[in-house]
C-alpha cells in the first residue's frame, strides 16, 4: 500500500490531536505519525504525581471537556486516559509507534522516512513538542563524577533515592516540585541561577492564562499590556507543604563536578549522590533538519504557525512561537483551527493548478 496522504501530522501529543480533531472534518486524507507505543505524547513520561497547573474546566483540548469541574487539578492518569479517550471518541487516524526519521522536499511533496516506511504528502504538520530533546548545562569535570546524573524527564519518583544526598537543579516548577517531594525521603539540595521567585498561592494555571490572554489581545488591538510580574513558581500543594518544612532554601550553581562531590567557586564543596537537572528543554525538530529551516534559537521562523521558508510546513505546539498558549491543552486548539484553515487554502490552490 502507497503511504501518499495529503497531510502528515508528526507527533501525536496534545497538539497532533488537536490538529487531527480539526483535520478529520476536511475530507483531507492524514495520517499522524507517533513514536510512542500508547496515546499521551510526553505525559506518559511524566512523573508519577505531577498535576496539571490549571483545573480540568481549563485543560481541554477542543470538542471535549476534560471532566473534573473548576476545582479539580486532573493527574497524570487522568490526562493519559483523557488523551486516549480523545483519540477514540474522534476516530482519530493515529499510527504507532512510528519514528520519522528525516522529512525532504521533493517538488512539491514532502518525502518522510520513517520507521514504517516512506510516507508522502502535500502537506506536514510537526507537533513533535520538546520532551525529546531535553537540555542539561555542561559543567566542568561530569565526566569524572561517579554519582548519577539524570533529567527531570527521567524522574518518576522519589522513592528509589531514599538514603542517597540529592542535588537539584532548576528554579522553575519542576525543579520545585521534584525537590518537594524528594526532600520528604531524603537529605536535598536545591541549586538555582538566582532566588526562586513564589506566586501567591491563589495564582494557578487558570490565572496565568488569564493574565497571558489580556496581553494576546492587547497586542491584536496595537496595544501595550505587561500584567504585574507576580514570580515563577505556582504553589501546588506539594510545594506548598514543602514550604510548611522549610525546605525551600536554594544556593547559587556550583562550578565543577569533582568524583563525588560538586564545587563552588569559593572552594567549598559538598558530597553528592545523585544530581538532578530540571533545567528546561529545546524544541525537538532534528526530523527537519534536511529542510534547512531551523533557526539560530533551534526554532522555525513561522507566521502563525505557517512556515516562511518553506510551502506546505506547519508547526504547531512548542510554545508561544507558534501561537498564543500553543504548548498547553487550552491553547493549543486555537492554533490547530488555524493551522487547517491554512491547509485547506493551500491544498485547495495546489490541487486546482
Ligand atoms: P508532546 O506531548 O511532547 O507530544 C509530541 C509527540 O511527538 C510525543 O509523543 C513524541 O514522542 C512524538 N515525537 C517526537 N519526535 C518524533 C518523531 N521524530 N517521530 C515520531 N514521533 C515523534 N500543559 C498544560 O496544558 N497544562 C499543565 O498544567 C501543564 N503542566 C506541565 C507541567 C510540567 C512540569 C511540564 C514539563 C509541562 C506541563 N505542561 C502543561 C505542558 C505540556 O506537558 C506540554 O507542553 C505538552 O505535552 C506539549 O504537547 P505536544 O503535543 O506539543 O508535545
Amino acid at each position: 500500500m502507497e503511504n501518499r496522504y495529503d497531510v502528515v501530522v508528526i507527533g501525536g501529543g496534545q497538539s497532533g490531536l488537536a490538529v487531527g480533531y480539526y483535520l478529520r472534518r476536511t475530507g483531507l486524507s492524514y495520517v499522524i505519525l507517533d513514536n510512542q507505543a500508547e496515546p499521551g505524547g510526553s505525559w506518559l513520561h511524566a512523573w508519577k504525581s505531577l498535576r496539571l497547573f490549571s483545573p480540568a474546566q481549563w485543560s481541554s483540548l477542543p470538542g471535549m471537556i476534560m471532566t473534573g469541574g473548576s476545582d479539580y487539578y486532573p493527574s497524570r492518569e487522568v490526562t493519559l486516559e483523557y488523551l486516549k479517550l480523545y483519540e477514540t471518541k474522534y476516530n482519530l487516524v493515529v499510527k504507532r509507534p512510528v519514528t520519522v526519521g528525516q522529512v525532504v522536499r521533493e517538488s512539491d511533496e514532502y518525502k518522510v522516512d520513517t520507521s514504517d516506511g516512506t510516507y508522502f504528502c502535500r502537506a506536514l504538520v510537526s507537533a513533535t513538542g520538546s520532551f525529546m530533546n531535553p537540555y542539561m548545562p555542561e559543567i566542568d569535570g561530569r565526566a569524572l563524577f561517579t554519582g548519577q546524573v539524570l533529567h527531570s524527564s527521567q524522574y518518576f519518583a522519589p522513592e528509589q533515592f531514599a538514603g542517597k544526598r540529592v542535588a537539584v537543579v532548576g528554579e522553575g516548577n519542576s525543579g520545585a516540585q521534584i525537590l518537594a517531594e524528594v526532600s520528604r525521603v531524603t537529605g536535598a539540595l536545591w541549586i538555582t541561577q538566582k532566588e526562586p521567585r513564589f506566586l501567591p498561592d491563589h495564582v494557578d494555571g487558570r490565572f496565568l492564562f488569564d493574565a497571558a490572554t489580556q496581553v494576546y489581545e492587547a497586542q491584536k488591538q496595537g496595544k501595550q499590556y505587561k500584567p504585574p510580574s507576580l514570580g515563577d513558581i505556582v504553589m501546588v500543594d506539594s510545594v506548598k507543604e514543602a514550604r510548611g518544612r522549610k525546605v525551600l532554601k536554594s544556593v547559587r550553581p556550583f562550578d565543577r563536578f569533582t568524583e563525588d562531590s560538586l564545587v563552588w567557586a569559593d572552594g567549598h564543596e559538598e558530597k553528592i549522590d545523585v544530581v538532578i537537572f530540571c533545567t528546561g528543554f529545546k524544541n525537538s525538530l532534528s526530523h527537519l533538519r534536511g529542510l534547512n529551516v531551523i533557526n539560530a534559537e533551534g526554532k522555525v521562523d513561522t507566521t502563525g504557525t505557517r512556515a516562511n521558508l518553506m510551502d506546505g510546513l506547519w508547526l504547531v505546539g512548542y510554545g508561544n512561537w507558534t501561537g498564543f498558549a500553543s504548548a498547553t491543552l487550552i491553547g493549543v486548539g486555537r492554533t490547530a483551527k488555524a493551522t487547517v484553515d491554512e491547509i485547506k487554502a493551500f491544498l485547495g490552490v495546489a490541487l486546482a493548478q
